[in-house]
């Protein structure tokens, strides 16, 4: 086997010159869809695409594809990742994933010529929501035709735009999305930051994701008596804020009783009213509770609404809990992941089996194609802050997992 040329300098660079569009700060980087410095990543990432040798086009929502155009006719193998940023993220969240497929596909037309299948590199829009709370994942629903007329009326960004007039602002034409939809693409792999710290604990540059995480979010709100602090004694108390506090230590009990890789925070809480000096009369709270496995996750989410109503029951409060957000878990396929597996070993690539515990646009694509993930090592397992850092040599060593696998699959 003839190991494929990664040049560590040109990832580096690649990845320095497009944190420097959106740059905050030394190491941070905003880069919300459709705003201007969207538009020149996605121009520069289309002239690297280019000088690559790759054909390109922007798809009805900006999706920028790169095509390695393959000898024989097939659907395609795509690679890639989400070209947006958290406000501020950075300098790896996505671009990392874009820049892998560039250099991973650069490299084996250059040493090996056109590929037998067509491979394509996407710089997809929007995956993280940071402009437009209910946008999230716009770059891949468009893809899969998932993006319905009624939510181009209640996507609207933080500062009061709809996404539809956004979008026409910088040329492109809302009514067009459903020409976005893609019914021939096989496979998808995506290569990412861990965004945890599981690979850094183990030593392992390289991560090979065998299951994304689902996710729901509960709004658990929960009402009794606002009275005086003071005066009203305390077994005649109805107090949102003594049940919430149990609630809460109670569902994140949960998660650690069922083990790895179960997830529950408690990241949003409102109380009314919010004063000393009063018992509040509600407090509303959001539970994000994740786990891959379809049946365990089940099992969570069980054992969170029992604990919320025994809890609001037994303390003679009202409660409200509803369910805002659901995304399903979602198994790589088995296949893919062996052959991923088998490249990294056979490059004598240091690498472990993992699953995800963040959402991603493969989650998507699996509705879809065959998908699978290549995870490398993320600092502290930090990201979605201007702090997180992999290093070149990790990258690289991902790309080179990449490369070799899309190899296998395209030639
Ligand atoms: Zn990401």
């Amino acid at each position: 086997m003839s190991e494929q040329e990664i040049h560590p300098e040109i990832v580096e660079q690649r990845v320095y010159d497009l944190s420097r569009i959106g740059q905050v700060g030394e190491t941070g980087v905003t880069r919300t869809v459709y705003s201007p410095e969207w538009v020149a990543a996605q121009d520069q990432l289309e002239s690297w695409m280019q000088a690559a040798g790759l054909e390109t086009r922007r798809d009805a929502v900006g999706n920028l594809w790169g095509v390695a155009k393959g000898t024989e006719p097939g659907p395609s193998i795509v690679s890639g990742s989400h070209v947006d940023s958290q406000a501020p993220g950075g300098r790896f969240d996505g671009a990392l994933g874009i820049i892998a497929a560039l250099t991973a596909t650069e490299a084996l037309l250059k040493q090996h010529g056109q590929p037998r299948r067509t491979i394509e590199v996407v710089s997809l829009c929007e995956e993280e929501g940071s402009r437009f709370s209910t946008a999230g994942f716009w770059g891949s629903r468009a893809i899969l035709g998932l993006i319905s007329p009624e939510d181009l009326a209640t996507t609207n960004s933080f500062d009061g735009e709809t996404i539809g007039e956004v979008m026409r602002g910088i040329g492109l034409d809302p009514t067009r999305i459903p020409d976005a939809k893609r019914v021939d693409i096989d496979i998808f792999i995506e290569l990412h930051i861990e965004q945890g710290p599981v690979l850094e604990l183990k030593r392992m540059p390289v991560g090979i994701v065998t299951a994304i995480t689902g996710y729901r979010h509960y709004v658990v709100e929960v009402s009794g008596w606002a009275n005086h602090a003071g005066a009203f004694p305390m077994k005649y108390r109805r107090d949102p804020m003594a049940a919430a506090a149990e609630m809460i230590t109670g569902v994140i009990q949960n998660a650690i009783d069922m083990g790895e890789p179960a997830v529950t925070t408690v990241g949003r809480l409102a109380i009314e009213p919010n004063y000393p000096a009063i018992i509040p009369e509600r407090v509303t709270f959001m539970i994000d509770a994740r786990h891959p496995d379809p049946a365990l996750r089940e099992q969570l989410y069980e054992q969170h609404e029992k604990l919320v109503y025994e809890i609001a029951d037994r303390r003679r409060l009202n409660v409200d809990l509803h369910i805002n957000r659901d995304l399903a878990p979602r198994p790589c396929d088995p296949g893919i992941v062996d052959l991923l597996d088998q490249a990294a070993t056979d490059l004598d690539i240091p690498h472990m089996r993992l699953t995800s515990g963040a959402v991603h646009d493969t989650q998507r694509f699996a509705q879809i194609a065959q998908t699978a993930m290549i995870f490398v090592q993320s600092k502290a397992g930090r990201s979605h802050t201007p702090e997180e850092f992999t290093s070149t040599e990790h990258a690289t060593l991902g790309i080179k997992v990449l490369t070799e696998s899309l190899r296998r699959l395209a030639y």
